[in-house]
């Protein structure tokens, strides 16, 4: 395929980034060059948020139904080109074809229609007692500036724009640099499906140069941002002078529970292929991975050997092949990140149970050699304390730590600055629920991980980041409650 000229889009039109400067887009399981980005500046981000602005009076002024209506038209659009979305996915970031047919691009298309209904449900809150009658009016904020990291980009950039259309906010969107493609694919079928002007744009470019650039611009009224912690801390830093309202949704170093009694009989091999899904889904670069697995003492003698049975029977290999499970790292500077960190963690002691080098190039279909494949690996005999204990490593790389008894586990899953989301995994519900009582996290998942309904609350604690996506509380971010009281004089 040729590569592909991606451009910002800017009051409606698509354009070069002033300076003239590009990124190159490179698909990680081939290395080959599919494209190329604008590398914008100040100047492009300007000119974006001048759009947003001039839009803003429109588009807050029109009915929460006809700005869902246009939504949903956007994902009637992805929906209809679903295929082109998931090859153009799995091409941007090495993750299977398979996974982004059946999770991200679906998950994309939900967001914008789940935030299109979901506007038209909200009703004005209304408070009256012997003195007063409060109505309390959500008045959208302004420009929001929507930024997206690398691993998961449409389903995660349409997890913020679409909130912030729905509650009468416009946009200028910032996708990862590293994956900008089916960003700029929505914005070609925005035009198709009558967005106005200006509501919705985007600006491409690297973090430090045009992220940083939006997040101190002084007309941008909010800012979304999932991405590192390191960025998060930044962006709270620079949007702070001016009071812009943020929501940092940030790392995690998410502990998987693994209690002796959810392996008895027959359900050691859910538990186990549960378990392995946690740590090692889009190659574990998901946020929510379970990448510390704490197994009771009493069943480590069953439970390890399975585990690592079935993470070697995970298939490594070309994304676009319908049996692989496991598809390259975001990129060859990704993979020596992860190597390090392995390397690491064994010279402080871990025991590889499995991977832990770098794929062997000649195991590899030809046209994917020079592909940045790392194989899932499992790690043992670490302190809690250890660094592959408490840092996050973004890759397909979990540790093993035993326990016994809830409080020791309970004092091992908290003992992170993260608070993102556990697992736990238990055939006792009490137990269940008295542990994600006591987990410091945001979602706690109960035999299960990563169901989601959209209409929860999610996002983590302490390091993990700074209030809440989905549901309401996401379409309360975006705009200001306002409230108007009248007298109410005692009857
Ligand atoms: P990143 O922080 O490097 O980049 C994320 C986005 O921020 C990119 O668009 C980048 O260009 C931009 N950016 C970078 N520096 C910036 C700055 N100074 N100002 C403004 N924007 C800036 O993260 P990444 O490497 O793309 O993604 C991986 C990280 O994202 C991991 O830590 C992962 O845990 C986290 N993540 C969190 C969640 C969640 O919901 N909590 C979900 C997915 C990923």
């Amino acid at each position: 395929m040729n590569p592909v000229t991606v451009l910002n889009f800017i009051d409606g039109s698509f354009v070069l980034g002033r300076g003239g400067a590009t990124i190159s887009i490179y698909n990680p399981a081939t290395s080959e060059l599919i494209g190329t980005a604008p590398d914008s500046t100040a100047h492009d981000v300007d000119a974006a948020v001048e759009a947003a602005a001039n839009a803003f009076p429109a588009w807050s002024a029109l009915s929460p139904a006809q700005r869902g209506a246009n939504l949903h038209r956007l994902a009637d659009l992805v929906e209809r080109d679903a295929e082109a979305f998931a090859l153009a996915e799995s091409r941007d970031t090495g993750k299977p074809l398979s996974l982004a047919r059946s999770v991200d691009i679906p998950r994309a298309i939900a967001n914008l229609r789940f935030f299109a209904s979901a506007v038209c449900e909200q009703t004005h809150e209304y408070f009256s007692n012997e003195h007063a009658r409060s109505i309390v009016h959500r008045r959208p904020l302004g420009v929001a500036a929507c930024i997206s990291p690398w691993n998961l980009p449409l389903y995660l950039f349409t997890w913020k724009i679409a909130p912030a259309l729905a509650a009468g906010c416009t946009v200028v969107g910032k996708p990862s640099e590293i994956t900008p493609i089916t960003a700029w694919m929505l914005a070609q079928r925005s035009i198709e499906a009558g967005m106005p002007r200006g509501v919705f744009n985007i600006v491409n470019g690297r973090g430090p140069l045009c992220g940083a650039a939006l997040v101190a611009h002084p007309r941008v009224a909010c800012i979304t941002f999932t991405g590192g912690t390191v960025t998060g801390e930044s962006i709270a830093r620079a949007a702070a002078p001016t009071f812009k309202r943020i929501a940092l949704e940030l790392g995690g170093k998410n502990p998987t529970i693994v209690f002796a009694d959810s392996i008895h009989g027959d359900d050691l091999t859910k538990t186990v292929h549960g378990v392995a899904r946690a740590a090692f889904t889009n190659q574990g670069q998901v946020c929510h991975c379970g990448s510390r697995i704490l197994i009771e003492r009493s069943a480590w003698e069953r439970f390890v050997p399975a585990l690592v049975a079935r993470t070697r029977g995970l298939c490594v290999g070309d994304p676009l092949d319908g049996a692989t499970d496991i598809g390259a790292l975001i990129s060859g500077q990704h993979l020596l990140r992860v190597a390090a960190a392995v390397d690491g963690a064994v010279r402080d002691g871990g025991h590889l149970l499995c991977g832990g080098s770098r794929v062997d190039p000649l195991q590899l279909p030809e046209q994917n050699r020079a592909g940045a494949f790392y194989p899932p690996t499992l790690i043992e005999g670490l302190p809690a304390t250890a660094k592959a204990n408490q840092e996050e490593i973004f890759g397909p790389v979990a540790t093993l730590i035993p326990f016994s008894g809830e409080s020791e586990a309970v004092a091992i899953a908290n003992g992170t600055r993260f608070g993102l989301s556990a697992s736990v995994w238990t055939s006792d519900s009490d137990r269940a629920h008295r542990i994600a009582a006591q987990l410091d996290c945001g979602t706690i998942w109960i035999n299960a991980w990563m169901l989601r309904d959209l209409r929860a609350p999610i996002g983590g604690m302490r390091a993990s980041g700074l209030g809440r996506e989905g549901g309401q509380e996401a379409l309360h971010f975006f705009a200001e409650p306002v409230v108007v009281v009248t007298h109410e004089p005692t009857q």
